[in-house]
């Protein structure tokens, strides 16, 4: 058995599904699972429509939600599906998304949960349908909640293993082998039956807790990118693939700030040894990159990771004393309290500097809880790059045009936190 993974950005239209699904044909020789999630920015929308509920607007909502049926009713007449199953398939989710609408006594998270597993139920009816309708492959829509146990921990559900080891054995052996099953990523239930979700991108994840589960070999999750890169290409010319890379590696690359795999879908796989593929749907023939066990002397060519909208908070004492213990754990309480990471922290006599992604208002609230202890200082509009397998020569051409704030170099990686000359240059010309 195989397991494929596809995410929302492969399924956005008509064109997409059918690479999808001629994906799945050219593959079908084997018996295959395939995982999917919402399509593009539903589950987005969908947030968008919860967010009209707590504003008490139900008419806002409802209709948020009859435009994400209609897009995809759209979707399906699109690519030729006539079969008025499909249209009651569609029909039934929604009266079950309006029926959540109108429960009382649940909980804030409970609703989002219920509401925002739609996204993955109609995407993987679309292309159930697209499939049968095309008679190439046989297919079964199979409800991922029926199996995949959780916790009650809504919007966060940890997975209960056992349980859902037994449904997901006592499922396959009901099912044809010779069928590609299609299922949802990023939801499950609790054991009372109640929608939960995994958390965001947590498709990635299913596909891994499901390859776990089947102690399969490996597990392919198809991507928009050829696999994983050694610098992002949309700021970077001459990136290069990395055709094999450990799991200690990604889960590393992930920590400073690639976009690579969610270090949750990682742990399962690494824990039996199961291979991570990631492969382009838009060059399905190309191998991509393998994540797998760590192999001995493999050498790594640098990577270089780009996190931007950095600020950099520097700390002082307001009396010139010395920063202390005790000050390192008031400030650290304040971040904790706003769930802000640090990414990168310096420790003087008189201050204390801590680069933060900056998102959302977070730098601001830290300098109201703080301002009347310490004196503050931020820059903002920074960039944090992180170069592992650094070599000299790559360091210094990415630090040339920038003015660099502060700088770390731990054995294999280098971090530097910079700003754009230009943005100096215009500072004091505006000044
Ligand atoms: N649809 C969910 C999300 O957008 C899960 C996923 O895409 O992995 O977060
Ligand atoms: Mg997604």
């Amino acid at each position: 058995m195989e397991i494929f993974k596809f995410g929302g950005a492969s399924i956005l239209d008509k064109d997409s599904i059918k690479n999808v699904a001629d994906i799945i044909q050219t593959n079908s020789g084997n018996r295959l699972l395939v995982v999917v999630s919402a399509k593009g920015k539903t589950t987005n929308k969908l947030e968008e429509a919860l967010a009209h509920l707590r504003n008490n607007n139900l008419s806002q909502a409802k209709s948020k939600l009859d435009d994400i049926v209609d897009e995809h009713l759209q979707l399906g007449r699109d690519l030729g599906i006539t079969s008025t199953a499909f249209i009651a398939d569609i029909q039934n989710l929604r009266s079950e998304a309006d029926l959540a609408l109108q429960m009382q006594s649940q909980s804030n998270l409970e609703l989002y949960d219920r509401i925002v597993s739609f996204g993955e139920l109609l995407s993987t009816k679309v292309i159930y349908h697209y499939l049968i309708s095309t008679e190439s492959v046989g297919a079964e829509w199979l409800d991922i909640r029926s199996i995949l146990k959780t916790d009650n921990n809504h919007t966060e559900a940890k997975v209960l293993w056992k349980e859902t080891k037994v449904l997901l054995d006592k499922k396959l052996n009901l099912m044809n082998d010779d069928v590609v099953i299609i299922t949802q990523g990023f939801i499950g239930s609790t054991l009372e039956g109640k929608n939960t979700t995994l958390g965001r991108e947590g498709s990635d994840y299913s596909a891994s807790i499901l390859a776990y589960l089947l102690d399969l070999d490996k597990v392919t999750i198809w991507k928009d990118v050829p696999g994983i890169l050694t610098a992002d290409p949309r700021l970077f010319d001459n990136v290069n693939l990395i055709p094999k890379i450990s799991y200690k590696e990604a889960i590393e690359m992930t920590y400073y700030g690639a976009k690579v795999i969610h270090p949750k879908t990682i742990k399962p796989l690494q824990n039996k040894g199961i291979q991570l593929i990631v492969r382009s749907f838009r060059n399905p023939t190309a191998v991509g990159t393998v994540i797998g066990p760590e192999e001995e002397g493999t050498l790594y060519p640098p990577i270089v990771v780009v996190e931007k909208d950095q600020s950099l908070i520097r700390f002082s004492t307001l009396d010139f004393s010395f920063i202390a213990e005790e000050h390192l754990s008031e400030i650290f309480d304040v971040f904790d309290r706003h769930r802000i990471k640090v990414n990168m922290m310096r420790n003087g006599a008189i201050s204390f500097s801590v680069c933060v992604t900056n998102k959302s208002d977070k730098v601001h609230n830290i300098i109201n809880d703080l301002e009347s202890k310490y004196q503050i200082s931020v820059d903002n509009d920074l960039e944090l790059l992180t170069i592992r397998q650094p070599k000299t020569q790559l360091i210094e051409h990415l630090q040339s045009d920038k003015l660099v704030l502060f700088k770390e170099i731990v054995s294999d990686t280098v971090r530097m936190v910079t700003k754009p000359i230009e943005m100096i240059r215009r500072k004091s010309r505006e000044d």
